[in-house]
Order: C-alpha cells, then structure tokens, then sequence
C-alpha cells in the first residue's frame, strides 16, 4: 500500500513530500491510520545525518497517535477505530532477557519506528509523518484519553516515556525531592509526571523566564542554574535529578546538589561527551550517574494510563505537513512550548497540492 509521507532524500536537502510503502496487514499486525505525530529532536538528528546510518529518503516520527484501520486474524486487543499509539519501538527480538522483562527498550535487536532495519520496503523502517502504519501487536499503545486531546498525547510516546520511566524506576512519589533540568520537550513532561507523583519538584532553566511558566507546570520551585547562589541553597537535597540537557556541560554542578545515595539520570544524549565529572563527587555521598532510554511497551501503556488518570497531555503547537521545516528550524532555537506536533491530515492529496491546511 503507498501511503503519502513527508521526509528527506538527503541529509542536505529540506523535507518534502513523497510517498512510501506500508506492508500488507499480517495476521499479528495493527493497520494505524495516523491522524497526528509530535516533532522529536532525535527526528532532526537523523533526517540530517547527524546520527551515523541514516537511509534515505528518511521519513522521522515516533510519537504516532491514529485509529486502528484494520487488524490481522490474530490480532485479539484492537478492533477497527480504536485509538491507538506507536512510540518509538517497533519491533524487538521478543525472546532475549530484555523482551522476556517488558524491557523491549534494552533489546539488543530492538527495531526504532524509523531508520532501522526491516524486511519492509525499502529495506528500514520509517516514521510517524506518513497516512499509514503497520505494526505489529505487541507494539501498539491504548489510548484512554478524551479524542479531543489526541494531538496532544502524542508526546507522551517519546517525551513523556523518556522522564516517566526513570521517575518510576527511582521510586519517585510524596517525600521525595526531584529535579528537572531543562524545561523544553522532555522535561516540561518530567516536572508533569514528578508533580502528578506527589514529589517535591524543582525546575532548573537557563533562563529566568520560564519561572512563570515552570510553576504553571507543576514545579514547586525554579532555579536558575546559572545562579550560583540559587544553586548552592539546594546542596545534598536531592533524591533524584534528571537531565533532560542535550549540550555538553558541567554535571558537577548537578551531582553537589544530590543527598546520599542520590541519582543523577541522563535522558539527552549530547553529541561530544560532558566534561568529565569530579569523582570525590560521587565516592563522598555514594551518589550515582545513571542513563535511561525510553521505556518499554508495558510501561509505557502504564504511563499512557497514569496520564489519562491524572489528565496529563503535552503543551503543544500543532502545525501542517508543510510547515515541518519552518518548525525544525523554530526547534533548534528552543522556541517552542513545547513541543510540535503534525495534524496528519494535512498529508492528504489534496491538502498538499493546495498548499494550506484543510
Ligand atoms: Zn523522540
Ligand atoms: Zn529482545
């Protein structure tokens, strides 16, 4: 089936229209219309070759929200109009210690929603900015939400997994001080997730005007980290600190500030290594560095629960097909609250041809 699709034929040239292939729905698959997809920085790295490996055309996406638009004879969780959700796995091994943990996230053979290996045309997989996708089963999310809020879930699959898995792995919840450091895509969902947990939430920004609006999110405190002495007054508090910052930087800074035994998690993965941190830093508290990716499939519907629950969505702008480019560059300047998201719709024949939204 050819489906149309937004995305680049290198890592050079702008995204553009173009169509793709969607296998046949098997007997395990979901057949997903897609109705929106957020915008991913992770997109950009790879549709401009910024990570190694990227195929072309690469067409990104892995935060896909739609309707079940057909299943194969096996499928028994979904029927045709279900809401539904693709994050950023779709397929694994399904049998290694990972897959048998419902950590598809750690599978060595985990297969990404685009540019990874498939016996799909044209070869590797490719994203959520396309009409169509087929998955199989055990990949597809629930979605609980009200439909009106459907644009704004799709965040949750990339941004709000990536802070709410380790916010649950570290036991977050009432008594515990948390803090987010840097309030864009990720951790707007973080200070959301911590909050709703009942932590104690601080927000650390750059910038002291995201004050207002961290607290609107949930943060109990800001502080500005280039602040020295706002820093300073929360030495050996934390419990747990999560960096959501994908620039190299000082994590010292952020490791004095954990109580013993306190965990320093990184979600942003920066393109040359942070400057080494000081090690007296780590052996006087028996404090820890840590990373985390994403979350698996079970957890992940956990999250997509818990949010339904708690009546947590992503702060959004939502845009056409054809203003993805003008939205990358927005991106890249951190000027947007918080995160894009693409109406689908406008990837019908006749949305593109006229140039405008429908
Ligand atoms: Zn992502
Ligand atoms: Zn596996």
């Amino acid at each position: 089936m050819k489906v149309n699709a937004y995305g680049a034929y290198s890592g050079d040239r702008f995204l553009e229209p173009l169509q793709i292939t969607r296998r046949d729905t098997g007997p395990d698959d979901v057949q997903i219309s897609i109705d929106y997809c957020g915008v991913c920085h992770s997109d950009i790295h790879q549709v401009r070759a910024e990570w190694e490996g990227t195929q072309f055309p690469c067409v990104p996406g892995h935060e896909i929200v739609g309707r079940v638009s057909g299943v194969g004879t096996n499928v028994t969780k979904y029927q045709v109009g279900d809401l539904v959700g693709v994050g950023c796995i779709v397929d694994s091994c399904q049998h290694c210690d990972e897959c048998d943990s419902d950590l598809e996230n750690y599978c060595d053979n985990m297969v990404g929603t685009y540019n990874f290996p498939t016996q799909d045309e044209p070869g590797w997989t490719q994203g959520g900015y396309s009409q169509k996708i087929v998955v199989h089963e055990r990949y597809v999310l629930r979605i609980s939400h009200p439909e009106a809020q459907l644009p704004a879930v799709a965040p949750l699959l990339c941004a709000g997994i990536t802070t709410y898995s380790p916010l649950r792995h570290w036991n977050v919840g009432p008594g515990k001080k948390v803090g987010i450091v840097g309030i864009g895509g990720l951790g707007h969902m973080g200070v959301k997730l911590a909050h709703a947990m009942g932590a104690h939430v601080v927000a650390f920004s750059t910038s002291e005007s995201k004050r207002n609006t961290a607290k609107v999110l949930g943060a109990d405190e800001v502080v500005v980290s280039t602040n020295a002495d706002q820093m300073a007054a929360h030495a050996k508090t934390f419990d747990l600190i999560i960096n959501t910052v994908a620039a190299p930087h000082n994590l010292d800074a952020y490791l004095t500030l954990l109580k013993r035994d306190g965990t320093l998690t990184l979600v942003g993965a920066p393109a040359t290594p942070h400057p080494s941190p000081e090690v007296f830093n780590l052996i006087f508290k028996r404090r820890s560095i840590t990373g985390s990716m994403i979350g698996g499939i079970k957890e992940t519907q956990e999250m997509l629960d818990f949010c339904a629950e708690h009546d947590i969505v992503s702060d959004i702008e939502l845009i056409r097909a054809d203003e993805i480019n003008t939205a990358y560059e927005r991106l890249l300047k951190s000027d947007v609250k918080y995160r894009f998201v693409i109406d689908n719709s406008t990837l019908s024949a006749t949305s593109l041809i006229q140039g405008k939204y429908l």
